[in-house]
């Protein structure tokens, strides 16, 4: 059965699977077209096209934008876009600069809860200039303090907790421009994960689309059937085209495998049309 995976993470940020083995598992999976969408960075992109050459799978450029609205992040995917763009790789740069102040931070509090830890271990380990908090959670998981990346998140990591410091992030209009002046096109990532205070969900989407988002990830590996059929719905009203995908990361989150997600997730390859004549490639 052919099928897509518009949503994954290498070890060119917080995935800890190479371009590589991420073309092998999607082999496996049956995915024939697929998206590398590393957080702030386009490098594994080439690696990825030329083991999707061997086996046949397409490989879509592309990447995850963390934005935030108030109290929301709104992560932003960008598809069909040149991972040479220098324009956009400034501003992606700018965006690893972010991490590379907040990062320090959150290793001062886990040093002042008495966790021997320095952010060049962690910089090493993550080998890459992406560097993000599931860096952090597998350097505490290899020093024993926690048993897994969910178990740092839910101890030091996540918002609310001992060690979180917030990162400066663009506004969703910003991202949404960014993707837009590169060609590409912007999808709100992971709807489940949006947290809406002040209005509804379609009306906090019928304003991205007014800043440019071009689609929805309507399937999505933690969405449930109930909450597929009303981001479906939600893009169907607001004319905005849907994908889908895993949001694999390998180890930072060992329960989702490539293409099925918890093992349910299907992206139809029938979505793939659409999208590419949006993105002028028919
Ligand atoms: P950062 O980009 O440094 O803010 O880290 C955010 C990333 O951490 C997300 O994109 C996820 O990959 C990962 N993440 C967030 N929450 C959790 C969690 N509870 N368990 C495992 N990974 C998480
Ligand atoms: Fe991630
Ligand atoms: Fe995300
Ligand atoms: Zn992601």
């Amino acid at each position: 059965m052919s099928r897509l995976d518009l949503h994954l993470h290498t070890t060119h940020s917080d995935g800890s699977c190479s371009p590589t083995d991420v073309i092998e598992r999607a082999h496996q999976a049956g995915v024939t077209t697929l998206a590398i969408t590393d957080h702030d960075i386009m490098t594994g992109v080439p690696e990825a096209i030329t083991a999707g050459l061997h086996r046949g799978i397409e490989v879509i450029p592309g990447l995850e934008i963390s934005s935030s609205v108030g109290d929301s992040e709104l992560h932003i995917l960008g598809y069909f876009l040149d991972w040479q763009d220098e324009e956009l790789n400034r501003r992606l740069m700018t965006l690893r600069e972010s991490r590379h102040r907040r990062n320090p931070m959150i290793i001062e509090r886990l040093q002042a809860l008495g966790i021997e830890i320095t952010y060049e271990e962690v910089r090493l380990l993550a080998g890459t200039d992406a560097v993000g908090r599931p860096h952090i959670a597998r350097a505490l998981m290899n020093k024993g303090v926690v048993s897994s990346a969910k178990d740092a998140f839910d101890r030091f990591l996540a918002d609310g907790k001992p060690a979180y410091v917030p990162r400066e992030l663009p506004t969703p209009a910003e991202a949404i421009s960014w993707i837009k002046a590169g060609q590409g096109l912007a999808v709100l990532a992971h709807p489940t994960w949006v947290r809406v205070v002040d209005r509804s969900l379609g009306e906090m989407v019928r304003a991205l689309k007014e800043d440019g988002l071009d689609g929805v990830e309507v399937y999505y590996s933690t969405h449930n059937p109930r909450q597929t059929r009303e981001y479906l719905s939600l893009a169907q009203q607001l004319g905005l085209l849907a994908t889908g995908g895993s949001d694999f990361h390998g180890l930072t989150k060992p329960d989702i495998e490539v293409g099925i997600g918890k093992g349910t997730l299907h992206v139809a390859s029938s979505l793939l049309p659409k999208l590419k004549q949006a993105a002028g490639r028919a």
